[in-house]
């Protein structure tokens, strides 16, 4: 039983109120609930009072898309091409790694996200094999550090080396074998029924654990698995988190593997039956008006993750379409060897200035406020938790993160929303809870032992290191091949364009 907590004299950031300058306010939770919020609650109501005099308080974020399987490969690489970078970072390349180092990769992801203010997760994590072990520990870590996760195990089941445009025409006969987790069987995921396997064994009824369904990309996925996934998802009313044009090539792709679909990875969803309220895409940057117009009216969320794009050449998503367009929008961190941070604070920030490359008008970018509901509402929707988490309202999960008014970043306290987005990185973080308990204390840890994580952390980064090198080395090996098959995909048109620039040839 979780103690009763009250949260005294905060500024409680409220979406609906005014969000420059949000009123001081008590919160009363009980049971891992929001029960009470009002100018003024006895003390005495509480077993615990936290002094929130000096503190914003904002509903904890939502990090609507992330991999935990690779956070300890951040600052590995440069950045390369999409298509590229998954060669050397799918899990499927390496040896299948220890439990020691699958505990410590879980804890130091979700550790990031705590300390940046994160509540919620989503880990599409790629588990090689899946394994009723690997999942047992990747659950063991989360259910030790507190924080609210909704898992998918990543899945798919279409691979060869036609799926990237130009791999085949470019890329040696003799070289094929090293590009072996992109395009042989097994490489970015496991089959349906072990997943399934996994969750019906886990069930729904963990605290802070809930499941969703991780078809890799439309493309990766032949009619028959999207099916099966779109009929357990009706029938348990599960959320779905796909990857969808991501990168150029794959709507280049798209045009010719989909072409009975409209030559579209929507058009996919959608005659599959997996596009609707349920559906979450992760990054849309290369969708086209059309295609934006279909997820909008379907009611699919677009999951926008501008640190990991722009570190993979992908480009930005077009913010002021889906903005004009009314598509429910939420934000993701993304893979650690790719964007590679886990911060909301960052990826609003980019969410509202790469906006401006699309559209450089004042309507164009979103306000504040709008980018902070999408952080938090916005990934609770596509998430299935939505009257959950998300806002701060009696009755909700007491989910929420103290920042701390007295930094530079709130100096002078002008915009609750427009500092969080604009001047603040994470610093501020001083104290978060999730589901009424507090997991996050000045800045530090309060169900797990951070220095003993640390030194996990090093200790299986050893055996890390040394795989990544002989991955690493398989890549350069075929890397000017692929360079060749990337440059030739620009010379195709596809009618849009999401970075400023095509490459110079
Ligand atoms: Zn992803």
């Amino acid at each position: 039983m979780t103690k009763t907590i009250l949260i005294k004299g905060g500024r409680v950031y409220d979406h609906d109120a005014d969000t420059d300058r949000p009123a001081a306010a008590d919160i009363l939770i009980e049971g891992g609930r929001i029960v009470g919020i009002a100018p003024q609650i006895p003390a005495e109501r509480a077993e615990r009072v936290i002094d929130a005099a000096d503190r914003l308080v904002l509903p904890g974020f939502v990090n609507a898309h992330y991999h935990s399987h690779d956070t300890m490969l951040k600052g590995m690489l440069h950045p390369v091409p999409f298509d590229m970078w998954l060669l050397n970072c799918l899990p499927p390349a390496y040896p299948p790694r220890s439990p020691a180092e699958l505990r410590a990769r879980t804890m130091l992801g979700a550790a990031e996200c705590l300390k940046s203010g994160i509540t919620t997760l989503q880990d599409m994590v790629t588990l090689h094999p899946i394994s009723e072990e690997n999942v047992d520990t990747v659950l063991a870590a989360y259910e030790e550090i507190g924080i609210r996760v909704v898992l998918s195990l990543q899945i798919g089941d279409r691979f060869g080396i036609e799926l990237t445009p130009f791999w085949r025409e470019c890329v040696p006969e003799h070289l094929h074998d090293r590009l072996g987790s992109a395009v042989e069987e097994g490489a970015g995921a496991g089959p349906f029924e072990q997943a399934v396997e996994q969750y019906r064994r886990i069930g729904q009824g963990r605290p802070r654990m809930s499941w969703a369904l991780g078809p890799s990309t439309p493309l990766l996925c032949t009619p028959d698995l999207l099916r099966r996934i779109a009929a357990l998802a009706e029938s348990d009313g599960l959320p779905v988190i796909t990857h969808v044009n991501e990168a150029r090539t794959e709507a280049l792709s798209a045009k010719t593997i989909l072409a009975e679909h409209g030559g579209s990875q929507v058009g996919y969803l959608r005659d599959m039956g997996l596009l609707g309220p349920g559906t979450g895409m992760a990054h849309t940057v290369w969708l086209t008006e059309a295609e934006i117009e279909m997820v909008t009216e379907a009611g699919a969320t677009v999951i926008l993750n501008p640190a990991s794009n722009m570190k993979t050449l992908s480009g930005a998503a077009p913010v002021p379409l889906y903005l004009a367009a009314g598509t429910r929008v939420a934000l993701g961190c993304d893979n650690c060897s790719c964007s590679d941070i886990q911060n909301t604070f960052l990826a609003m920030r980019l969410v509202c200035s790469l906006a401006g490359l699309h559209d450089p008008q004042r309507n164009a970018i979103p306000p504040a406020a709008q980018v902070i509901r999408w952080a938090t509402e916005g990934g609770a929707g596509a998430l299935g938790l939505a009257d959950e988490v998300g806002a701060l309202k009696p009755g909700m999960k007491a989910d929420m993160t103290l920042l701390d008014l007295g930094r530079p970043s709130y100096l002078p306290f002008n915009s609750a929303a427009r500092q969080t987005v604009f001047s603040e990185a994470g610093a501020a973080v001083h104290t978060v809870l999730v589901d009424g308990r507090v997991v996050l204390e000045g800045g530090r840890l309060t169900m797990t032992d951070e220095d003993a994580l640390r030194d996990a952390v090093e200790e299986a980064a050893v055996d890390l290191r040394r795989d990544f090198a002989a991955v690493n080395a398989r890549f350069e090996e075929v890397y000017e091949y692929l360079q060749e098959a990337w440059l030739r995909s620009w010379r195709e048109d596809i009618g849009i364009a999401r970075t400023i620039a095509p490459p110079r040839f």
